[in-house]
């Protein structure tokens, strides 16, 4: 899998890319991350990306020509499944679409600021829109990332245990049971007694049963 991250902050994406699970899988070779300044892209004498709002107001919004060169670029290069655009209100994240986009081969996330990108940029070049949560931040990056991530843990030889991630929380509409590891016990609080027996099969069906009484407890909406 490749991904473009397309943003006029590329430090900020930096280190999200550069330690643990998501630098292990680039080096395994299994996903590509280019991130990509939009100021190269930008063709007047200032550099500018963003302009002001036609109609007034506050807040400056991204122009449309320097986004459209650089992802006319990128797909002369490559063909995409999606160009997809960081905003609020987008399809919202959930395990579901990570696990969908988790199969395409190429992506483009383009990172918004400011009051967000020229409409004309969403009907024309974005293919799809997505939400990290009900909330507004400054810009795209920090969405890419958590999106990103999100795609890259799921990609067939990221994480070793290739188990691991289909146990994780959403996978199966059951949030995760609770983990434990040495001491057995510390200032007297015990690890379950099951935990600690070796029978395998008695280990699965009780982390099956925590995992429906947390998820009752917790995202009851989850079980609908
Ligand atoms: N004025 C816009 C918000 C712009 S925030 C509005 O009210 O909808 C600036 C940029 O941050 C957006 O273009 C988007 O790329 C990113 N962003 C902000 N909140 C986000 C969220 N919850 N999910 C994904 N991207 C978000």
């Amino acid at each position: 899998m490749r991904i473009d991250i397309i943003t006029v902050l590329p430090e900020l994406l930096e280190s999200p890319f550069a330690h643990s699970i998501l630098k292990r899988a680039q080096q395994k070779g299994l996903v590509e991350v280019n991130v990509v300044n939009l100021r190269n892209y930008a063709s007047d004498n200032y550099k500018s990306i963003d302009d002001y709002a036609f109609g007034g107001g506050a807040g400056m919004v991204m122009k449309i020509e320097p986004i459209a060169a650089c992802i006319e670029e990128l797909r002369s290069q490559r063909s995409y499944d999606e160009v997809i655009y960081m905003s609020p209100d987008g399809q919202l994240l959930d395990q579901p679409l990570a696990n969908r986009l988790s199969t395409l081969g190429n992506l483009i996330i383009l990172c918004g600021h400011y009051k967000g990108v020229d409409e004309r940029v969403r009907e024309h070049f974005i293919t799809k829109e997505i939400s990290i949560g009900n909330y507004v931040l400054s810009g795209g990056e920090l969405a890419a990332a958590v999106l990103s991530d999100s795609i890259i843990r799921l990609i067939p030889g990221v994480i070793s245990d290739e188990t691991s991630a289909l146990s994780d929380s959403f996978q199966d509409n059951l949030v995760a049971p609770p983990v434990y590891t040495r001491p057995a016990e510390f200032r007297g609080w015990k690890v379950p007694e099951v935990l600690l027996s070796g029978h395998a099969l008695k280990i699965e069906e009780w982390r099956y049963e925590q995992a429906v009484k947390r998820t009752k407890e917790r995202r009851p909406d989850l079980l609908k």
